[in-house]
């Protein structure tokens, strides 16, 4: 597995860490560069990031991405793998009248709050692949996929009709314990548990409030922003019988109609369908289990 960090630089000030021929110019705002771990300069981003701030109020980086590249090798041998769902789209059940039981959720991260009604989505929304997801989380697969996970008798999934034909909403039965050794933060230099909330007012004295977020959850149900490392997971005897899980532990934020999600995980069985079946809008990385 090869793993690098995609980091989208502002243009005025990566002459500071980058040479002028490195990565590639999205115009004279961006620049687009690849940069491993094992990088020194690595370690430098957040210490430029932070002069930056202090003496021009300005961003170094304006967003990133890890990426991993495995051998089919890996892949193909792996006992596990971590699904994940690309599309995301709008708008969620819960603008659509989906109820959900917020009691049930945790009161300082908000998570896992229980769905308790069919998911209800609008007609027309829901991105032309076999998989996608909500920025509310839930997830959706089309009836091609249904029926070949049917045919192919894969456990583990929980299919629900939805209000829009030919779409289910898919939950997992099981859930499988993260390790301690799973990363999450902010991003791959902050590791912060939570952001304050602040309260200002604007011109024309209108009171603006930004709501306190809790990215890792003193419970232990929400581990952070955004995931980092690959997942681990505890062993455990599900994984020999199911072919679809979802995290216990979540990630991401309570923010507007954000809720912190699961990671998804799949069986080799399952990762065969996709490809065998062609079905779209699936991307597998390996989890390793302890
Ligand atoms: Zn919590």
């Amino acid at each position: 597995m090869k793993e690098v960090l995609e980091l989208r630089i502002n243009y005025d000030y990566a002459h500071l860490l980058f040479k002028a021929d490195e990565g590639k110019n999205l115009g004279t705002s961006v620049k687009v560069v690849e940069i491993s771990k094992e990088d020194p300069r690595y370690s430098q981003v957040p210490i430029i990031a932070e002069e930056i701030k202090k003496k021009y109020d300005r961003g170094f980086f304006f967003g990133w991405q890890i990426k991993r590249r495995y051998s089919k090798k890996e892949l193909d041998t792996a006992t596990l793998l971590h699904l994940k769902i690309k599309a995301v789209f709008e708008p969620t059940g819960e603008e659509c009248g989906t109820l959900y039981d917020e009691t049930a959720a945790c009161e300082i991260c908000g998570a896992n709050r229980k769905q308790a009604s069919p998911l209800i989505l609008k007609k027309g929304t829901i991105p032309k692949k076999d998989i996608a997801r909500t920025i509310g989380g839930e997830v959706v697969v089309s009836e091609k996929f249904v029926n070949a996970a049917r045919q192919r008798n894969l456990k583990g999934l929980q299919l629900s009709p939805i209000n829009v034909e030919k779409y289910y909403q898919l939950t997992a039965y099981t859930e499988v314990e993260l390790s301690h050794r799973t990363v999450a933060g902010v991003d791959p230099w902050d590791f912060s548990e939570g952001s304050n909330g602040i309260e200002f007012t604007v011109s024309g004295g209108y009171p603006v409030k930004f709501e306190k977020e809790v990215y890792k959850c003193p419970k232990g149900d929400t581990i952070g922003l955004n995931l980092l490392s690959e997942p681990y997971v505890l062993n455990s005897q599900s994984i020999g019988e199911y072919d679809f899980f979802a995290s216990k532990q979540k990630i991401g934020v309570k923010r507007g109609l954000l809720r912190p999600e699961p990671i998804y995980f799949c069986s080799p069985a399952f990762r065969k369908m996709i490809e065998e079946e062609k079905l779209s809008g699936f991307e597998f990385e390996i989890t390793n289990i302890e």
